[in-house]
């Protein structure tokens, strides 16, 4: 028998023992009184100290756990032992959660903790700054509702947050932040905003200094390269040395003058102003032309084949698709040693994205340079790039014109084997041949 139920029969046989005497020594009644009231004091004291613990019960934290008598002394000293364990995990949880606040309070970004259907839970004093939230007040408040601006109405309800949000002009029109939503657990989502207004100025700055400093530096070397020529062409140049030192002017200002022009083509593609004009772009006939220059271009020392697998076109500026896929074919020719191949292909993905793909067997990318290609002025292999006449920003140029037509740029390279450069268009810019509809 358990130690509980020793002591909690010791006292009723005890009392059964005595009144049993009684019964025999003194008769039934007196017996019978004894116990009943020993049981009654029993029944008492359970009651004073039920109501202790209820008493206790209705404020634990201020009140201690009561001393309690009999066997309510193990009962309440356990619940003692239990209550001091929970106050100390308690102040613990209390303590790591102040830190946490602390260490996000000091965080340079803002964070907010969203919900079951994007319902505030928590947010940081710079999301309160970011967003216009009251960390108390708005809780349990949908963010769409506090913050009702359609693009980022629009990005919280997509469901892929790869991309961050650039959002200007949440709170006051100087304000940008970059937004981006992380999904964890089963249906929360952390908001991150970031406060990019000093880079977006400093971006702005570089934009409209390149965008000044060009056309200023392009007047100046049409006239060198204007007299660079005529000197050239003078029948009186006899001079060995004049001659060549002539013709490296001509070609170093002919590399300034295609460098001046593509800084040009990336401010005015860059320029927020500058809306695409749409029109109906005939690729199939587009192709064609391309091949063409690239034929001339590589003057018979590649083989160029065309794939025309669909006879769709794109809406689209014709201008800029045609330098983007002159780009990359261009580019092609230039990694290629004579003799490989390059194929132009285009063609429609069972999805309806159309794509336009180049492929080369030249010389290749190494893997760790391909993300970082699109950059502008990277190279893998400078020399190369210079001696074929390059700027280095050729694929920065065709990543913009893909951005613009909202499509994607996806290059596939293996180094001495070659390289695939495609550009891949939504289904909502194809027009198909036969489309009276379509933009003309
Ligand atoms: P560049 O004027 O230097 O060619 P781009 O922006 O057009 O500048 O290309 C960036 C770099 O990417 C090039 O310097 C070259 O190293 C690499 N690249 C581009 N196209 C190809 C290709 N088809 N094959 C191999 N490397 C390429």
């Amino acid at each position: 028998m358990s130690e509980f139920w020793r002591r909690a029969f010791i006292y009723p046989v005890y009392l059964f023992l005595i009144a049993l005497f009684l019964w025999v020594t003194a008769g039934a009644l007196p017996a019978a009184l004894v116990f009943g009231i020993g049981m009654a004091l029993q029944y008492f004291a359970h009651l004073r100290n039920l109501a202790a613990f209820n008493r206790w019960l209705a404020d634990p934290d201020t009140r201690s756990v009561p001393d309690g008598t009999g066997l309510w002394v193990d009962a309440f000293s356990q619940l003692n032992k239990l209550t001091k364990r929970r106050r100390k995990e308690r102040e613990q949880h209390a303590a790591a959660l102040l830190q946490m606040e602390q260490a996000t309070s000091a965080l340079p970004e803002g964070v907010v903790i969203l919900g079951e259907g994007d319902r505030v839970e928590w947010c940081n004093p710079q999301a309160e700054h970011h967003f216009g939230l009251d960390g108390e007040r708005d809780v349990g408040q949908q963010i769409t509702y506090l913050a009702r601006q359609p693009e980022f109405v629009q990005y919280l309800a997509q469901n892929s947050f790869a991309e961050p949000l650039v959002l200007r002009g949440m709170r006051h029109d100087d304000l940008v932040l970059s937004i981006k939503l992380i999904a964890y657990g089963s249906s929360k989502r952390l908001l991150i905003s970031r406060d990019i207004t000093h880079l977006e100025r400093i971006e702005t700055m570089r934009r409209d200094f390149v965008a000044n400093v060009s056309p200023e530096l392009r007047t100046p070397l049409t006239v060198v390269n204007g007299f660079v020529e005529t000197m050239q062409d003078m029948p009186s140049l006899e001079n060995d040395m004049a001659r060549r030192a002539l013709q490296l002017m001509g070609d170093q200002t002919k590399r300034m003058e295609d460098l001046v022009n593509d800084l040009l083509t990336l401010s005015r593609l860059e320029n927020e102003q500058n809306i695409l004009h749409e029109e109906k772009v005939d690729v199939p006939g587009l192709m064609d032309t391309l091949l063409e220059e690239g034929r001339v271009l590589s003057n018979g020392q590649h083989q160029l084949k065309l794939e025309l697998e669909s006879t769709s076109g794109l809406s689209g500026s014709i201008s800029e698709l045609h330098s983007a896929f002159g780009n990359l074919v261009t580019n092609a020719i230039r990694y290629t040693p004579p003799g490989g191949d390059i194929l132009l292909r285009w063609y429609e993905q069972p999805d309806g994205h159309t794509v336009f793909c180049v492929r080369d067997s030249g010389i290749g990318i190494a893997p760790q340079h391909i993300s970082r290609l699109t950059e502008r002025f990277y190279r893998v292999d400078r020399s190369r790039s210079r001696e074929t006449g390059g700027t280095g920003l050729g694929l920065a140029i065709v990543k913009h014109i893909a951005l613009r037509h909202q499509a994607q740029l996806n290059i596939a390279s293996e180094e001495g084997k070659g390289s695939t450069f495609s550009i891949v268009f939504p289904a909502k810019r194809r027009i198909p041949a036969d489309d009276p509809t379509a933009i003309s």
